[in-house]
């Protein structure tokens, strides 16, 4: 461990995982639980898998307050399989969907639904580069609609949803690949959740959906069986080999965040450690400027410019010597972006915060 490279992660995705977690892995990596052997090599219907599993869907629904009346799910192919099996299951002909257009991932999630169904925008904020999330007020739906898709953090322009829309007897479907568990949410108000764990959850390669289960009994029959998530209901996410090692990894990373003292207390260091940022690029008289509007700005991604490019390839190329990893921007977007997920140490903002002060103190 002492010959560690020691570096600042703010990687998008996949990214920081808590130090604890990865050394509690190493430990348990070659001979789980005195079974004589890893995680990776038991079957996944044996008692001590299946005692991994149910621990890990346990904590998500008590940590994030999932009522009964929901099914948890650990699906692959990330929250992108998502955007194509959603449509699927939930778009029945003659109906339409209506997508919340805020970022990148949600252009995604709406030319996906399309290749299904019929779909339209309930809101946009592509013509500002979406440099804020749409009001309740600009959002439109119809109440024939099959759902309401809304992206609750756009993880590459760096806003955030504070309040989601009441969509009444709509189903609201969430994807917050980047937000989830970061801060308390009312599960009642969605007919769904879902979210690629590589963000704030654990490793890649498991994805996280939660179902009001009313939905499932109105789904789409006619699909693949692989693909209907009726089928993963009904076997507790075990018809097929589950990414066995990723969930281990995800119940993991859920101990320690009720280690950490849940979801209120994550919320309170996540907003302290944006702030930390935040007050340095709105306190530098413009030789930072922020790409998000105030009141739309996300707690996990913040996305900012340096006054000019020379300037700003030569505080990415500083960063990097320094330490810090992940910082150049999505090249979508240019500029800088620190990802401050749940996972990432105060220590690592503040050691940004000061690296971003003395930087401007040098160069302005
Ligand atoms: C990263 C991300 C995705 C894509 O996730 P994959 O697991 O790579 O498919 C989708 N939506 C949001 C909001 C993301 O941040």
């Amino acid at each position: 461990m002492s010959n560690q490279k020691s570096v600042y992660n703010f990687n998008a995705g996949p990214s920081a995982l808590p130090r604890e977690v990865l050394e509690k892995a190493q430990s348990e990596l070659v001979d789980f639980k005195e079974s004589g052997m890893s995680i990776m090599e038991m079957s996944h219907r044996s008692a001590t898998y299946e005692e991994v599993h149910n621990q890990a869907i346990n904590r998500l629904r008590s940590l994030f307050s999932i009522p009964e009346n929901y099914e948890v799910l650990f699906l692959q192919g990330g929250a992108s399989l998502q955007f194509a099996m959603i449509p699927m299951n939930f778009l029945s002909a003659g109906k339409k969907a209506s997508y919340i257009m805020s970022g990148a991932w949600s252009d995604k999630a709406l030319k996906e639904a399309k290749t299904i169904g019929e779909v339209y925008e309930a809101a946009s904020t592509k013509g500002t580069n979406y440099n804020r999330v749409p009001s309740t007020e600009e959002i439109t739906f119809d109440e024939q609609d099959a759902y309401v898709h809304i992206t609750s953090n756009n993880t590459i322009f760096g806003t955030q949803f504070q309040e989601f829309p009441d969509t009444g007897n709509i189903p609201l479907i969430a994807d917050m690949s980047s937000d989830i568990l970061s801060r308390p949410v009312d599960v009642s108000k969605f007919g769904m959740i879902y979210a690629g764990a590589q963000k704030n959850l654990g490793p890649s390669g498991v994805t996280v959906a939660i179902i009001r289960k009313d939905l499932l009994e109105n789904a789409n029959s006619s699909i693949p069986t692989i693909l209907k998530y009726s089928t993963h209901a009904s076997n507790n996410s075990l018809y097929n080999t589950p990414p066995s090692f990723g969930i281990y990894m995800l119940g993991e990373v859920l101990g320690w965040m009720e280690q950490q003292g849940g979801l209120d207390k994550i919320a309170k260091n996540n907003e302290e450690k944006a702030n930390l940022i935040y007050n340095v690029i709105d306190n530098s008289n413009g030789f930072y400027t922020g790409h998000a509007e105030k009141d739309s700005r996300s707690l996990m991604n913040i996305t900012f410019r340096v006054a000019d490019e020379q300037l700003e390839k030569q505080f990415l190329q500083e960063a990097k010597e320094a330490g810090f990893v992940g910082l150049n921007g999505h090249r979508s977007v240019g500029g800088c972006r620190a990802s401050a997920y749940n996972a990432v140490p105060y220590a690592a903002c503040e050691a940004l915060k000061q690296f971003m002060v003395d930087f401007q103190a040098k160069h302005k």
